[in-house]
Parts: structure tokens; sequence; C-alpha cells
């Protein structure tokens, strides 16, 4: 194994492969409902991720119609995906975490938001769980750098990553933190700064994903204008390959993005993701062995 993936990590743990089912928990964001701004993050798409999920239905509908696929033994995973999913009144939260908590097949309650949505009242509600299951925080950072956040729209500086790091773990709940590489303007120098702020952080995950454009975002009109050009896929591969060899003790989640392919405007070898996982993994060995 050439570094700690999340799937070595469940099966050592938990005895296999889990199965996740990605929940969109009807929440909104404070950078898209007006609170920090309206037009979200530049990278954003209308869902705030998690497309692939029908929201139609309730939270614990959602759950059950993925639960109806899985085994007697089956284990899973409940991912509280879409936009700010610690963005309400706590009663609210826990109405919604309550809601996909329903089978004893959920082992893990995952819950991804930003770090300006953690607060001490927050953290002790997600910590009040891991007496029924295992839980962890994911949390959006995807730049140390502060100039890149304003130029992505993040609505944060990376000091609210660092404390909501610091109010999490200090409840035993882990984190996974978010970096994104080919973000506008950044080259190795951010990325160093990224990695030298996760080691800080004292994350516990980290997912890597490769920026891509999708369509209606603002970095869509960047890139049909021209003031934003996608990183190729070797320097990508060059940056993630670098990223992983620098976080021996993290369990990396995952190494690319995913963008559905009819949301997909650039960069065109976003849909090889194995291919590109392959590349990687290529590339890791080669600087492993070095
Ligand atoms: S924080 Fe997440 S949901 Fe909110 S605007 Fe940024 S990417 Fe979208």
């Amino acid at each position: 194994m050439l570094y700690k993936n999340l799937s070595s990590y469940l099966k050592e743990k938990y005895g296999g492969r889990m199965k996740k089912i990605c929940i969109d928990g009807g929440f909104t964001c404070p950078n898209r409902d007006g609170t920090l701004g309206i037009g979200g993050c530049i990278y954003c798409s209308e869902r705030g991720s998690g497309e692939h999920i029908d929201a139609s239905v309730s939270i614990k509908d959602q759950v059950q119609r993925a639960l109806a696929n899985a085994a007697d033994n089956d284990k899973c995973i409940a991912y509280f995906q879409n936009f700010t999913n610690t963005y309400a009144p706590i009663s609210v939260l826990k109405a919604r975490y309550d809601a996909a908590l329903i089978d004893s097949r959920i082992r893990i309650l995952a819950i991804g938001t930003r770090p300006d949505c953690i607060d001490g009242d927050i953290a002790d509600l997600i910590a009040s769980y891991k007496d029924r299951v295992d839980v962890w925080v994911e949390l959006g950072l995807q730049t140390a750098s502060d100039k890149t956040a304003e130029i992505i729209n993040r609505g944060y500086k990376t000091e609210k990553y660092l404390e909501a790091c610091s109010i999490l773990h200090s409840r035993g709940i882990p984190t996974v933190t978010h970096i994104m590489i080919g973000l506008p303007g950044e080259g190795d120098r951010e990325l160093e700064e990224t990695l030298d702020t996760l080691d800080l952080s004292g994350t516990w995950g980290v997912k890597i994903h490769s920026v891509y454009v999708a369509k209606g975002t603002r970095l869509g009109k960047m890139c049909l204008e021209g003031s934003y050009t996608p990183i190729s896929r070797e320097d990508y591969v060059r940056r993630a390959a670098y990223a992983i060899s620098r976080l021996p003790e993290k369990v990396i989640h995952r190494i690319t993005g995913d963008c559905p392919k009819e949301l997909l405007l650039a960069p065109e070898w976003n849909t090889d993701k194995n291919g590109v996982i392959r590349d990687i993994n290529e590339r890791l060995s080669a600087i492993l062995s070095e």
C-alpha cells in the first residue's frame, strides 16, 4: 500500500468495505443565502455537490432507499453531503441527523460543512452521537492561502479552519479536510502552504480534489472568458502525488474530483478518473522509491 487510504482503514476497523449513503439534508449555505454572500464559492454548483442525490424525498426515505440494496451484514456510512450540514439551529440539526440513523447497519455519521459553521454547541451535539456510531466532520478548506480564498470567494479566513479543528478535536471528533489542486493563481508554493496547514491542524483525513469546472458556475464563466485555465492532467498528477507523499500519517479519503459528466465544462481529463488515479499511484511510487 502506497499510502493510508480510506478503504484500507475501513477494512481494518470494520472488517470490510462499507456502503456510503450520500444524503441531501435540506440545508443551505451562508455563502449562498445572503448571510455572507449569494454567489457562493466560484466553483460551487447549484446543488452544492451531491448532484446525484434525490432530494425530493425525506432524509429517512433517502436512507431507506439506499438500504433497500444493502445486505443484512453490510455496514454503512451516512454522509451528509450537500451544502453546509451544520448550518441550522441545534434542534433542527439533531432532528436531521436522527432521521438518518434509523438502522443498525449505519456505523458512521459523516457530516460535511464549512469551518465557520462549527461552534462548541454544534460540536457537543455531534459528539453526543459517539455512543451510537462513529462520527467525523468534513471541512471544506480547499486552500490555506487567504489570497486564493478571496479569489474563490470562500468567505472565511484560514484561521477559522484551525479554530474549527481545535473545537472538534477537543471533543474527540476526527476531521477530514477537503483541499483542491488547481485553484486560480495557485502553484507549488500555495500547495506547500496548504500541506503545512494540514499538518498543523491535526486533521485525521484528507480529501484531495482536482478543480473541475461545472457548467453554470462563476468559475465556468471565468473559464469561458479565458481568465481561468484548468490545471493540466500532468500537473495535477504531479502535485497530487507530491501532496500524498507529504501526508504519510493522514488517511487519504480521495485523490480526484468527480463531476457528473453532464455538468462538466472542463477539463476533459476529469472523466478519466481511473486513469488519473493510476497515474498518481505510478508517480507516487516513483517519489517513494527515490
Ligand atoms: S461553502 Fe460549499 S456549499 Fe457553500 S458556497 Fe462554498 S462550495 Fe458551495
